[in-house]
């Protein structure tokens, strides 16, 4: 394996006395799709919130592109620039258009010049096929929509790694389509890493290089999808793909 992007080593975290990730360890490549899956609880938005320090890891290492999370200020920033996140609610500013919103962080973070914030703004809502909404404001569109300028607002920073934590759990089912489509062509066109926590099995088995399986705060099993999914070795594993397959 080449030198790993995002390296976790021995990473242990508690919530007061409530220990949330166990002795994780995990190294992803540059370009690696991942695909987190497991149960409510067992720690999965902990353990990708943890990569871009919106949560605090008590042990253990974290390295993302070779710089160390610590409680330096910069360089927490520093990765945060390197990665996306895309969240369950989408989390766009309300009160903004699609278009300011794609281009707050660029031109405040990265001070792009605004035409050309607007220019790559453009270019992203093309991609994620909703150019004729970047005048309207959140709250006018669909949550499939919503959901897509959410990812268009990560390309804008162009980030080398993207998060993405149940992206389309809380969309319609009409809706949850339009999204993972958008998330396959991603994949499929740039050379991003990305890891996914999702139970959206058909979109692990296109994308997904290798599927990992957490429970009560550890990874249980990983392997590429087709022998994850098929032929799955834990008891905890195998419990959790009747469940939900
Ligand atoms: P998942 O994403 O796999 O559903 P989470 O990482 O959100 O799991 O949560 C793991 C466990 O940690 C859950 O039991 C949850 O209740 C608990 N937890 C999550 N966030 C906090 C918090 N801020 N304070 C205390 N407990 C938390
Ligand atoms: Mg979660």
């Amino acid at each position: 394996m080449s030198e790993p992007i995002i390296r976790l080593q021995n990473v242990n975290k508690w919530y007061g006395q409530f220990h949330v990730l166990k002795d994780l360890n995990l190294e992803v490549a540059p370009s690696e799709r991942i695909v987190i899956c497991g149960p409510s609880g067992s720690g999965k938005s902990t353990m990708i919130r943890c990569i871009n320090r919106l949560e605090e890891h008590q042990e253990g290492q974290i390295v993302v592109d070779g710089t160390e999370l610590t409680n330096d200020l910069k360089q927490i920033e520093t990765i945060r620039r390197d990665v996306g996140m895309v969240f369950q609610h989408f989390n766009l500013f309300p009160h903004m258009t699609v278009l300011e919103n794609l281009t707050l962080g660029p031109v405040w973070v990265l001070k792009r010049p605004k035409a050309e914030a607007e220019a790559t703004a453009m270019k992203y809502l093309e991609r994620v096929r909703i150019p004729d909404q970047a005048n309207k404001f959140p709250g006018q569109l669909s949550g499939g929509q919503q959901q897509r300028v959410a990812i268009a607002r990560s390309l804008c920073m162009n980030p080398k790694i993207m998060l993405f934590d149940e992206p389309t759990s809380a969309l319609d089912p009409e809706m949850v389509k339009e999204v993972l489509d958008v998330m396959v062509e991603l994949a499929r066109e740039t050379g991003m890493t990305m890891l996914c926590v999702t139970h959206e099995m058909g979109f692990a088995r296109k994308v997904a290089d290798r599927v990992i399986f957490m429970d009560h705060g550890e990874i249980i099993e990983q392997n590429a999808p087709d022998a994850f999914f098929d032929n799955p070795q834990n008891e905890r594993t195998k419990l959790f793909l009747s469940q939900i397959l």
